[in-house]
């Protein structure tokens, strides 16, 4: 069963109530019983305090030192709260007695005697507190006197005082409940708004955010940080939807620059040069859209973690052989040099590096002239290894210098120059050196050349 939240916290509250007024509800009961108790304690005390000097027993007989205001009403009849006395013996026999008692006796406790304490009891109908004191006569102990006094109204208090509180309990409880549901209710009401929007963006409309109703409480935080996630959904929608746009494009230009050669083909007869020209062309399409999907390719595998094992890898002996191969390759001229005097290690996917640094090299070679030098240098800085690839080729404008990195970004002048190439090689370095943990950076001026350089992180 699914229980509303703010019902939730309404039954936590009511309960962690309930107890403490329970305990409120018991102390307030039981310090009204102990009050009452001493207060006809005290009076008991005071009461017989003032009876125990008038009577005394003479050679196992009763004298009293003022009869007459022993036959006072008070002993007499039963009244509001009428006082009982009775006299015993040492053997607790009774001597005389109240006539408020009749027939009933008060009981006879010797032991309480001593410590003048008090006690509840039944005497026949009624409840009462006793008490009870030896009698001495010259010293000789000689009997007892047997005080009570009616506890029936004190009673009567008590319980009307528990039925009050009896009946509290459960009306504190529901009002306590209802009013905790209420204000639950009301303080998840922007929670209910938030849901309710967000319910509403969709892919369509995802430019929307959840209205910020407090900016600085946790409803404006999550407020807040949902907007945030909504901003980092939609720019990654939109990079995807760019990245597709460009994708498309990169592959339709040279499919259509095919299909434009094939129909100058078929128009008419042609000289064997003219289909030797033609077919030239429709090749150099046909390479060119096969080099745009094997870096989509490679863009693609990376995702899926292909170089995510890594090994040992010492940076010095991979960099010079890599650095001689790519000189043979691309006929230009690659200076390897290193500025650590120890080998350095590295963790890393060899596959990947190797990867990074033909991409890397290519582009040094593409954007810089032929006669110019490569440098790639490596080394130690605070224990932490480096590579760095320098030309002195075009450089890069500095308001591309974020850009370079984003999936087909090509510099006008690249296009403009006719230099080769889809914009992909960078998009594959970044995503292949963060998944690596290596850092990226690139430092250029226009005119004077590039540095690109790769950061290890520590293995
Ligand atoms: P591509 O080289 O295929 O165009 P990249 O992603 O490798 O794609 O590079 C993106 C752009 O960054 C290039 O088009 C170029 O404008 C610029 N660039 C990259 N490397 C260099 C470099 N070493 N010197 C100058 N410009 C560069």
């Amino acid at each position: 069963m699914r229980t509303a939240y703010k019902e939730r916290i309404a039954g936590r509250l009511t309960l962690v109530t309930s107890l403490i007024i329970l305990v409120v509800f018991g102390v307030i009961y039981l310090v009204a019983n102990l009050t009452v108790v001493n207060s006809i304690d005290r009076e008991l005390g005071l009461e017989i305090d003032k009876h125990k000097d008038e009577i005394f027993l003479v050679n196992g007989k009763i004298q009293f030192l003022h009869k007459d205001e022993w036959q006072e009403m008070e002993h007499s009849q039963i009244q509001l709260n009428p006082i009982f006395i009775e006299i015993v013996d040492l053997e607790g026999h009774s001597m005389d007695r109240s006539p408020n008692l009749r027939s009933n006796h008060l009981s006879f406790s010797p032991e309480k005697s001593a410590k003048k304490e008090a006690w509840t009891l039944r005497i026949g109908a009624n409840e009462v507190r006793q008490m009870q004191i030896p009698l001495f006569n010259a010293g000789e102990h000689e009997g007892y006197l047997l005080l009570a006094k009616s506890f029936e109204d004190s009673r009567e208090l008590l319980n009307n005082l528990r039925t009050v509180l009896l009946l509290l309990y459960p009306g504190v409880l529901l009002s306590l409940f209802l009013a905790m549901r209420y204000l639950a209710g009301k303080s998840i009401q922007p929670i209910r708004q938030i849901i309710s929007k967000t319910n509403q963006i969709t892919q369509s409309n995802l430019n929307e955010r959840v209205p910020l109703a407090e900016p600085n409480d946790e409803i404006g935080q999550l407020t807040r940080s949902i907007n945030e996630l909504l901003e980092r959904l939609e720019a990654s929608l939109n990079r995807e939807k760019q990245f597709t746009s460009d994708a498309s494009h990169e592959l339709r230009t040279p499919l259509s620059v095919l299909r434009g050669t094939l129909e100058v083909l078929v128009r008419k007869p042609r000289t064997s040069e003219e289909y030797q020209e033609k077919i030239q062309t429709a090749l150099s399409s046909i390479d060119r859209m096969s080099a745009t999907i094997d870096q989509l390719l490679a863009l693609a595998r990376e995702e899926k973690g292909k170089f995510s094992t890594k090994e040992e890898l010492e940076l010095i002996t991979f960099l010079e052989e890599i650095s001689d191969q790519m000189a043979k390759e691309q006929r230009r001229k690659i200076t390897f040099r290193c500025e650590s005097g120890v080998p350095v290690f590295v963790k890393a996917n060899e596959k990947s590096l190797e990867m990074i640094m033909t991409n890397l090299i290519q582009n040094a070679v593409k954007y810089s002239s032929p006669e110019s030098e490569i440098l790639v240098k490596t080394g130690l800085k605070s224990g932490l290894p480096y590579i760095e690839i320098c030309d002195d080729g075009s450089g890069i404008a500095p308001e591309h210098l974020e850009r370079i990195f984003d999936p087909f970004f090509r510099e006008q002048a690249a296009v403009d120059r006719l230099i080769p190439g889809t914009g992909l090689g960078l998009a594959i370095v970044k995503k292949l050196a963060q998944e690596s943990g290596i850092r990226i950076s690139v430092s250029s001026e226009k005119g004077q050349g590039s540095t690109f350089r790769m950061d290890f992180p520590h293995s």
